[in-house]
């Protein structure tokens, strides 16, 4: 594409990205895309997913009124001929196609040029973009690229507005209705609770409305002007230390700040909109957000630059609102935790019995946040991208954890069946209660001991009055995440203590710390282009060994009880790690001995969640006592799938044919070494799952308390030698779909199918 072509399309996406909603975004789009490519008429057309029709969306050049009316069904017309082909048709005289059909209310006999693409997400046409010319014209290929382009950029801020109820929804939403919107399942569960909104700090972007009321007005006022005579005085007494070492051009940078600051143009507009009723930060937002526009909109680049000196000084301003502002959130009923991404700190802040769900713009279901939803039993529904997020503040909202659904301002008829829906879902936990006692056997009299994973010390209680026979996998990285600082060896062993000792005698497995990847301590920032193939788990832990010393000797310090301790090595890819790993413990432990703290040796296993694990197993059997399946991560480095990216999480799949036989592998190596195997990612908490490892031959399984009377209820439902005959079947199928069906149905066969969907 041409250099000039380039710029333009760059434009307008900044533009669109710029639009205050959906219906200003698609205006720019047409109006732009009009005089870019010189044509007489561009339009964008939506499917309208209930009644699979194309509908006209917006338009620059057809008859405006015929928006919303005009509908083609599928492979009507030209631009059903576009959608039905999902490939761009360009005709010089639409006219003479055969598919061309005359509509009146756009005018259509006046137009012959005709080029229209497809809008493609996920392979799926969520609309087409339309030009249009009077005359007959054979667009250029460069016109193609540019309209391709286009469509590919604008198809992810759309998305929604391809199923057209959702699109409806939110265009009634924007009158103040109710919508609901789509996300991916994080944690299953139905919750219904008022929408507390979690921001980054100094984030002007992520700050969210916030309605004041007239008494306020003056106390917002007053924290305004003190930000900015804290960030005058802060410009001040930078410039007096750059002093001499800054050139005198660059100096006069702070000046130029000092006079933004004094502007009446920006701090009457701020003004204006905290006595229109806005809250000082948001109002900052809106007031820094239009400067820039302008700025950006100056053809001379000296001023375009100025954009950025604006935003900077917006942030800082913001900060010292933040530091004013800073004000533990009112919760006093149930809350559902929102945000962009909503980190392991946020959701800790919450008081745990006022958290019912939380909801997420960014992430997928293997994110860490929906794993420690599942921990703590609630609700999450994740990657929502299109969740407007800073409208939503203190909005009544439903979580469908099951389908990944949310629902916003529910209408009355939504929450009656939503109502009806916890009230089965709370007879369906009643009636699991009763399993509480009952042993985790096969019908065949096979026992399958069932475990938990936990991390926070508040889920313990939940784990323990589960039944599980005990903790599968500690996650010791979540008590670092929620600290400023490495905690220290007395620290620690407090904590671990805690735990050993509620779950005395039955087993607890610590896991060694396994922090990078998306579990970054705020303390201690490793930045990486590729965090999951980097500095990760134990290769962390082998470069620090006295981080990794101090852990493990709290951990074995903490062993006082019935020494129901076991140790667990994350990320393990080579031998070698292991033989330093080992090297350690046993300094660790030949150190407390010495000190005359007389500790047992624990048993010592490793997860298998590096593909190159699993061809080395005999290798690895022969140096530990057990292993333990990171599904989680060996889904994600076995597929190439990143395990928190949206984008791809259709493909993220641990029933995959691929990863059953790699599992299927692993247990039988390590069961010719007479070595036991578990399952401790999310996959043991999958009823479909879990059953196919017991098929498998696994000999425990660990997961989040929630899920633990379900699967038990699975495990109880079955003979060991079925879920054999299934898993051989399934190893036999290319298809994960095809794997999924084969066991959701014959859980449903077995009359669980409330473990699998939302009612009975
Ligand atoms: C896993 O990878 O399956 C696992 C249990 O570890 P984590 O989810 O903490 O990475
Ligand atoms: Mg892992």
């Amino acid at each position: 594409m041409a250099n000039k072509m380039f710029e333009t399309l760059k434009d307008i996406i900044q533009a669109v990205n710029k639009a205050p909603d959906l219906k200003q975004a698609l205006n720019i789009i047409v109006q732009h895309t009009r005089q870019a490519i010189q044509v007489d008429a561009v339009s964008v057309y939506f499917r309208d997913d209930k009644t699979d029709q194309l509908v006209l969306m917006a338009t620059d050049g057809l008859n405006p009124n015929a928006i919303g009316k005009i509908r083609f069904n599928p492979g009507q017309g030209l631009v059903g001929l576009v959608m039905n082909q999902s490939e761009p048709v360009n005709i010089q005289d639409a006219h003479t196609h055969p598919n061309y059909c005359f509509v009146t209310e756009t005018d259509e006999a006046s137009f012959h040029g005709f080029l229209g693409v497809p809008i493609m997400q996920h392979r799926q046409a969520l609309g087409v973009l339309v030009v249009r010319h009077t005359s007959k014209r054979r667009f250029s290929p460069g016109d193609e690229t540019f309209l391709i382009t286009l469509a590919a950029q604008l198809a992810g801020a759309i998305s929604y507005a391809s199923r057209m109820g959702e699109l409806t929804q939110w265009l009634d939403h924007v009158a103040g209705q109710s919508f609901h919107m789509k996300g991916l399942s994080g944690s299953p569960g139905i919750e219904i609770g008022e929408a507390l909104i979690v921001f980054p700090p100094a984030n002007l972007e992520a700050v969210p409305d916030n309605a004041i009321p007239a008494e306020e007005t003056d106390a917002q006022i007053q924290a305004f002007t003190n930000a900015v005579s804290n960030v005058e005085s802060e410009f001040k007494e930078l410039s007096r230390r750059m002093e001499g070492t800054l050139p005198r051009e660059e100096l006069a940078l702070f000046d130029v700040f000092g006079l933004m600051l004094k502007s009446d143009s920006l701090i009457d507009a701020i003004i204006y909109r905290i006595k229109a009723g806005q809250w000082a930060q948001a109002a900052l937002r809106d007031t820094i957000a239009d400067h820039v526009k302008q700025f950006d909109a100056m053809d001379d680049a000296y001023f375009r630059e100025r954009a950025i000196d604006i935003k900077d000084l917006g942030r800082r301003i913001l900060m010292h609102l933040q530091m004013q502002q800073t004000s533990t959130p009112d919760i006093s009923g149930p809350t559902v935790l929102a945000g962009e991404e909503v980190s392991v700190s946020q959701l800790a802040e919450v008081p745990l019995e006022n958290l019912v769900a939380i909801i997420s713009t960014k992430g997928s279901p293997s994110s860490h946040i929906a794993i420690l939803a599942r921990a703590l039993g609630i609700p999450a529904v994740m990657g929502i991208d299109d969740l407007p997020i800073n409208r939503i503040k203190g909005q009544k909202i439903i979580v469908d954890g099951y389908s990944g659904q949310i629902y916003v301002k529910p209408t009355k008829a939504v929450l009656d069946e939503f109502n009806r829906l916890i009230k089965q879902e709370k007879s369906l936990d009643s009636q699991l209660q009763e399993l509480i006692t009952q042993p985790s056997e096969t019908l065949d009299g096979i026992h399958i001991p069932l475990l938990v994973n936990t991390g926070l010390l508040a889920d313990i209680t939940p784990s323990l009055q589960s039944g599980a026979e005990g903790v599968g996998l500690y996650r010791t990285e979540i008590p670092f995440l929620i600290r400023d600082g490495f905690p220290g060896e007395d620290e620690q062993t407090k904590i671990y203590k805690q735990v050993l000792q509620n779950f005395s005698p039955r087993p607890v497995t610590f896991r060694t710390l396994d922090i990078g990847g998306d579990k970054a301590l705020p303390y201690f920032p490793v930045v990486e282009d590729n965090p999951f193939l980097g500095w990760r788990g134990i290769r962390i832990m082998l470069d620090h060994p006295e981080i990794f010393l101090t852990q493990i000797r709290a951990i074995l310090k903490a062993n006082i009880y019935d020494n129901n301790l076991r140790l667990m090595l994350p990320m393990i890819s080579d031998v070698g790690e292991v033989d330093e790993s080992l090297r350690l413990i046993k300094k660790a432990h030949a150190e407390l001995i010495n000190e005359g703290i007389d500790v047992p040796y624990p048993a010592i296993g490793l997860m298998i969640e590096v593909p190159s694990a699993i061809y080395q197993m005999k290798a690895l059997a022969k140096r530990v006592d057990f292993f333990s399946v990171g599904s989680n991560d060996l889904t994600q480095y076995l597929l190439a799938v990143d395990r928190n990216n949206k984008q791809v999480a259709n493909l993220y799949n641990c029933l995959h044919p691929s990863v059953l036989s790699s599992i299927q592998h692993i247990v039988d190596v390590a069961h010719q070494y007479n070595k036991t195997v578990s399952v401790c990612g999310e996959m043991a908490g999958d009823p479909a799952s879990a059953l196919a490892l017991v098929g498998m031959g696994i000999d425990s399984l660990s997961m989040s308390a929630g899920s633990l009377l379900r699967i038990k209820w699975v495990v109880r439902s079955f003979t060991q030698q079925q879920a054999k005959t299934l898993i051989s079947q399934a190893l036999e199928m290319e298809h994960t779909a095809d794997i999924y069906s084969l066991f959701n149905n014959a859980i449903d066969q077995a009359g669980l199918g409330g473990l699998i969907r939302a009612g009975t």
